[in-house]
């Protein structure tokens, strides 16, 4: 089986490029052509679709960018076809950056119809330029050359076609498995989680939006080579739904998906344009009506694509643990024992005309585990946000070792060094708990996607699986390191979270009741580990509901009600206090 994933790539590569060459008829020798240009497009939807969750109707119009790039400059004014390709993908570039820019920041479906009008815009465009010839469109597009010879169309194009569709797979391949890779798999899931480990969701969507355009264009640039003529129909927005048709009938979460889809698509195509109108009688578009039809089959019975039925036969193999003497990643100044960490001043928030957060102060020394409890609805998960820039305040003020984090972002927040567990675990279940956890250390590496691209980032990738690695020892979880976060308890969950947050050698970790749900056992090892932290000096914030958890851990107490601060003191003076017993124990026992 696990000959099947590693030797499944090479061979596939080599009998594609050893295609040409075999007694193929050249029929399919087209076909081929066609799927590895389709592919390409995919590709790109798989990134963008499948794992980043943004939906695009308008890819053909980018592959219309790399294909009237070509055809313009090379018939029009004599470029090189080999230059083309820089200008159409800049061009690509350029108009992915615009479009991605106005739209990506839009939550809901902005997105997608977006790309629709964009697609719609540039087909117009197209059809009605007399530079681009119209809807006639431009003829007479040079053959490639590559080291003197003709490639022609067909078979001497088909390999240049495969080398830039087989180096894309491997390129999102390599990204998808990287620092890039994993905050691109986190913006599925919401924006929360992703930010508060210090990612820019929106940066990265503009990421997966460009890589996506110059997949496209690249494909469109072959395009015009193959078909040595181009008009506006192979862009229109029928053929933008068909391309994402591809990559959701193969398996839009998988590389691999894109291939099959279009494959897939390709052949049926092929063969329903022959076989309909022999059975209706009548030419038509009708296998637009089939491949629909196609579509809501293979959604109701195989929502994640066909490639999913495949995939069963590749079991993936535990990742090799080949990162031991690692150099550490770097990790920053702590602040002295004592020193005044966090200092919130008269915070409030009102949600319309509720309280949630009314005027509260408090103030954590470094060193100190404070707890913060209350009934609830109390305002402290509330209280949290507004600590961590998740929610906006209201009013008030928030200093953090003496500097303003008030208003700033929560990334920002987590790379001045607060790191936070959240209420309602948020994680990334597809990928596994060493992953999840590697998520924290973000801010502490820097490959960009380029890099990951070229997989020039495999040194830091060890130093930052090595520090997960051993941030899940800390909390006791390392033989669970390799299994997938979604199948995990709820209680594991919570400590793969505040693994998470130690990752990212936080100065101050604010934990939102990291024993709920825990089984007994397991509450007296987080209250182990909590303990151990505070020896070695971690500032924590802690909300918790079960009492003698938090009394027999922490240095002081806030306590909430109504939005309000009751008290403050260290755990006996709220324990003695008589406003604590009527307001919260009274409600809780
Ligand atoms: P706790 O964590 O102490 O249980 P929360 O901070 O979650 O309490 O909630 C405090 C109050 O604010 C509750 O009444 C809750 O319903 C309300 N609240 C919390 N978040 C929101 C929100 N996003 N919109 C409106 N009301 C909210
Ligand atoms: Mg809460």
């Amino acid at each position: 089986m696990s000959v099947l994933r590693r030797w499944g790539f090479p061979a596939f590569a080599v009998f594609m490029l050893v295609l040409p060459a075999l007694p193929v008829p050249d029929f399919w020798i087209t076909q081929s052509n066609y799927i590895g240009l389709y592919a390409l497009v995919s590709l790109g939807l798989v990134l963008l679709t499948g794992v980043a969750g943004l939906t695009s109707f308008g890819q053909a119009a980018f592959v219309g960018i790399g294909a009237y790039t070509a055809a313009y400059l090379a018939t029009k004014m004599g470029v090189s076809p080999w230059l083309t390709l820089f200008v159409g993908v800049a061009l690509a570039v350029v108009a992915a950056v615009v479009v991605g820019a106005i739209t990506l920041r839009m939550s809901g479906h902005y997105l997608p119809l977006a790309t629709i009008a964009w697609g719609l815009v540039l087909y117009y465009s197209m059809g009605n330029a007399d530079a681009l010839g119209k809807y006639d469109g431009l003829l007479g597009i040079p053959s490639l050359h590559a080291f003197g010879v003709d490639l022609g169309t067909g078979r001497g194009l088909h390999d240049v076609i495969w080398v830039f569709a087989l180096l894309g797979a491997l390129a999102v391949t390599h990204l998808l498995d990287s620092r890039p890779g994993r905050a691109i798999r986190s913006l599925k899931g919401g924006s929360t989680m992703a930010e508060a480990m210090g990612i820019s969701t929106f940066h990265y969507k503009l990421v997966v939006f460009v890589i996506a355009a110059v997949l496209a264009a690249v494909s469109g640039w072959l395009f015009a080579h193959f078909q040595r003529t181009v008009n506006p129909t192979p862009f229109s927005i029928s053929k933008g739904i068909e391309y994402l048709f591809m990559a959701v009938l193969g398996g839009v979460g998988h590389v691999w998906g894109a291939f099959l889809g279009s494959g897939v698509v390709r052949i049926i195509e092929d063969q329903l344009q022959v076989l309909l109108p022999k059975l209706i009688g009548t030419s038509g578009n009708f296998e637009t009506i089939v491949f629909g039809i196609v579509l809501i089959v293979v959604l109701k019975y195989a929502p994640d694509g066909l490639w999913s039925f495949f995939e069963r036969w590749l079991p993936s193999p535990p990742r090799a643990r080949n990162w031991q003497g690692a150099a550490p990643l770097p990790t920053r100044a702590k602040p002295a024992r004592g020193e005044l960490l966090l200092d919130v001043n008269e915070v409030r928030k009102e949600f319309g005309g509720l309280v949630a957060v009314n005027d509260v102060s408090f103030q954590i020394r470094a060193g100190d585990i404070v707890g913060l409890i209350g009934p609830n609805g109390a305002g402290k998960s509330t209280t949290f946000n507004l600590i961590t820039g998740v929610l906006a305040l209201t009013r008030g003020q928030v200093n953090f070792r003496g500097q303003s984090i008030a208003g700033l972002p929560s990334r920002q927040i987590a790379r001045r060094g607060v790191s936070r567990t959240f209420q309602h675990v948020k994680m990334i279940p597809e990928m596994t708990v060493l992953e999840n956890v590697a998520l924290g250390g973000y801010l502490r590496t820097k490959s960009n996607s380029l890099q990951a691209m070229l997989r020039l980032d495999r040194e830091e990738e060890k130093r930052l699986f090595a520090e997960a690695e051993k941030q899940l020892e800390r909390i006791g979880m390392a033989h669970q390191a390799h299994e997938l976060a979604g199948n995990l308890a709820l209680g594991p969950q919570r400590l793969m979270e505040i693994a998470r947050a130690l990752c990212t050698d936080p100065a101050l970790l604010l934990l939102d009741e990291p024993a709920a749900g825990l089984r007994h056992k397991e509450k007296q090892a987080l209250g182990d580990v909590l303990r151990q932290l505070k020896t070695e000096g971690m500032s924590i914030l802690l909300v918790e509901h079960d009492m003698d958890f938090v009394m027999g851990l922490t240095d002081r107490i806030v306590v909430m009600e109504f939005g309000t601060r009751l008290i403050e003191g260290t755990p006996a003076e709220v324990q003695a206090s008589p406003a604590v017993r009527a307001a919260y124990l009274g409600t809780e026992h």
